[in-house]
């Protein structure tokens, strides 16, 4: 099995957002796409670690906002670099409210998806959720932003650096040592073991 086979798959980049009577909360995933047509249904597969991922399973309510191109890489770092349980990650951010109560980005989406959770799949490491599409909207004329298009011209460029050990391919993070434990998690966004590339 030659694993880079895998990095040949294309991805979208979301912000995913969900909300109880307390908090607000989102996260950056790559993997939301529709599965059926009739009824209109999406699925996402949320790692447990986030806390977006409680709430969902709590409220069974949920928005995509599909990001675009003019996303900076400031919006992955603010959903994706940083924990909803000691942070709160809108705010200074302008956002609107669907029909369900629930936040979507403004800016930087081509458009938003309001989900109804239909069923869930316990994966280990992931949930599956699956969910009726009951809203969305149009948010921007832009091209929906790719995970290669966030690769090439989105996030910075790796700085030239002295240190050796293996660098977090999604943020950048560099663990110093060698070698990379099987089961290191990226401190930083969370990315196990295989997103990182030797330095
Ligand atoms: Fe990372």
């Amino acid at each position: 099995m030659n694993n880079k086979a895998m990095y040949q798959l294309t991805y979208g980049l979301f912000v995913l957002s969900a909300r109880d009577e307390e908090q607000d909360n989102g996260c950056i995933i790559n993997t939301a796409g529709q599965v059926t047509t009739t009824p209109n249904r999406i699925t996402i597969a949320v790692n447990k670690a986030n806390y977006t991922h409680d709430l969902i399973q709590r409220i069974g309510l949920f928005n995509i906002s599909i990001l675009d191109e003019t996303a900076p890489f400031s919006v992955f770092q603010r959903f994706g670099f940083q924990s909803g349980r000691d942070t709160d990650k809108l705010k200074d951010f302008p956002v609107s409210r669907a029909d369900n109560g629930i936040f979507y980005l403004k800016d930087h989406a081509s458009a938003f998806l309001s989900g109804k959770v239909v069923q869930q799949f316990d994966l280990g490491s992931h949930t599956l959720f699956l969910a009726d599409v009951t809203d969305g909207d149009v948010l921007s004329n832009e091209n929906s932003v790719t995970y290669t298009y966030y690769q090439n011209n989105i996030k910075p460029k790796p700085e030239k650096t002295e240190k050796t050990g293996y660098r977090c391919k999604i943020c950048g993070y560099i663990y110093e040592g060698d070698p990379l434990p099987e089961d290191f998690i990226c401190p930083i966004c969370k990315h196990g073991a295989a997103d990182f590339e030797k330095i």
